[in-house]
């Protein structure tokens, strides 16, 4: 067994070498053919031996077109231009470029390497068989590249409303100075609560002047909305009569920019504006029955109520597709003045809207837009002021009118006030708590 085992390896081994052989052989002609088909010239054995040869070939046929073996002589290595090169801190630099031949006249700028040692430029160019020239140029050290800033968390950034944004951080690095961070300067507002971008910008120098700008985007997503208000009443309910009008539409783009959802109690008094009731319902909105007419004649009867809430609802139906059973009374449920047209109408109305299925509306925040003032900082007062009174325990629902400009422009700061006071906004439905005034009539 074991001898048997001893003559195997020894077969290997033969082929293995003769295989080595074969292989000589063949890279040997391939060798030779190639390089008398590069130049047609005879080569001598000497050639084929020495190194020269070979590594001439390497460069090109001309190689080949004499014996130079006894080449002495230092390359010549001629540099463009002169003068200082100005070479960018830490960075690359334009070659101005060389020439490098050999005694011979053979060009050998290809086997020129330049590297930077200090405040030179060191070109050397050696020749196949070693001889060797050195040369430099001076250089002077120039920096035109600004700092590098880096923006952690990216240039987009996303942060819920009503929290607070923290600057996730940047570090600006430059190639003369370094960490440059602590010179950065960061301006922009991002806002609490409007939904949407801001832009921050980031600008940064060097020592030299070289100045980077970066600007990152952040957005305000929407904020969750919790399912369920906590506490109870920690909620505004926003009721807007009347409308909608010619400060609807700005009314509804504002709303959109807090994500806040509101109540609109509508009417057909102006036809301009009864398709941004079909905006109303789309955006998210609660529309509701106000009247069709607004004329408080529609308390001369139940059938002129009913009529006018029906000719309400068909609008409702056709501009939303879908109708409501949320009603506000034309002047609250408590209003006197339905007692010119029919004693005791209120106190009808209510038990019939209860037994219809149906769920009217007053309020117990007045803005005071109905009369009172004009004026837009006062509305956001007793609007702020009134909801603060209410507390922690009462539902707070607000009139106001989006006929008029003067009212719809204390919005605003009125979501703001109530997002930064822990209030969220709601739009009434069939199971938000009611405020109701009590009958007068
Ligand atoms: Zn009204």
């Amino acid at each position: 067994m074991k001898e048997q085992l001893n003559i195997r390896v020894g077969l290997l081994r033969a082929v293995k070498l003769l295989a080595f052989f074969l292989l000589l052989l063949v890279f040997g002609i391939v060798s030779l053919a190639r390089l008398v088909k590069a130049d047609k010239t005879e080569i001598t054995a000497r050639q084929l031996l020495t190194g020269a040869a070979l590594s001439g070939s390497a460069e090109g046929g001309s190689w080949l077109r004499g014996d130079y073996t006894d080449d002495q002589n230092a390359p010549v290595l001629t540099l463009n231009g002169d003068g200082p090169i100005d070479v960018e801190v830490g960075g690359g630099y334009t070659e101005p470029g060389y020439t490098a031949t050999d005694a011979y006249g053979r060009d050998l700028s290809d086997r020129v390497t330049a590297e930077i040692f200090g405040d030179v430029l060191l070109y050397t160019v050696t020749d196949p068989l070693g001889n060797e020239t050195t040369t430099s140029r001076d250089i002077t050290y120039v920096d035109t590249t600004p700092p590098e800033i880096t923006l952690v968390g990216g240039n987009e950034y996303h942060v819920p409303a009503g929290t607070d944004f923290e600057e996730p951080g940047y570090t600006a690095i430059d190639n003369s100075d370094g960490d440059v961070t602590a010179n950065v300067r960061v301006s922009g507002e991002v806002e609490k609560y409007r939904l949407g971008s801001y832009t921050l910008t980031y600008t940064v120098s060097d020592s030299l002047g070289n100045e980077n700008t970066v600007t990152r985007t952040v957005w305000r997503d929407a904020a969750p909305q919790p399912e369920t208000v906590d506490p109870e009443f920690k909620a505004i309910y926003l009721t807007f009569d009347d409308g909608p009008g010619p400060y609807t539409e700005e009314l509804l783009d504002l709303l959109d920019q807090y994500g806040v959802k509101v109540t609109f109690f509508v009417t057909a008094q102006d036809d301009d504006y009864l398709d941004l009731i079909t905006e109303e319902d789309a955006r998210g909105h609660t529309v509701a029955i106000h009247s069709y007419s607004h004329d408080y004649a529609i308390y001369s009867s139940e059938d002129t109520y009913f009529e006018d809430l029906y000719a309400m609802q068909d609008i409702i139906e056709e501009k939303t597709g879908h109708s409501t059973t949320l009603v506000r009374f034309p002047g609250g449920s408590s209003n006197t003045i339905s007692a010119n047209y029919c004693y005791g109408i209120m106190s009808t109305l209510v038990e019939d809207l209860d037994a219809m299925g149906y769920q009217y509306f007053d309020w117990n925040v007045t803005s005071g837009d109905a009369g009172e003032t004009e004026d837009t900082a006062q509305i956001y007062y007793n609007v702020t002021s009134e909801i603060a009174y209410n507390g922690d325990y009462e539902p707070n629902i607000v009139l106001q009118h989006d006929i008029k400009g003067f009212s719809v422009a204390a919005v605003e700061d009125i979501i703001v006030w109530g997002l930064e006071n822990g209030y969220q906004f709601l739009p009434l439905t069939s199971s938000s708590p009611t405020v109701h005034h009590g009958t007068n009539n």
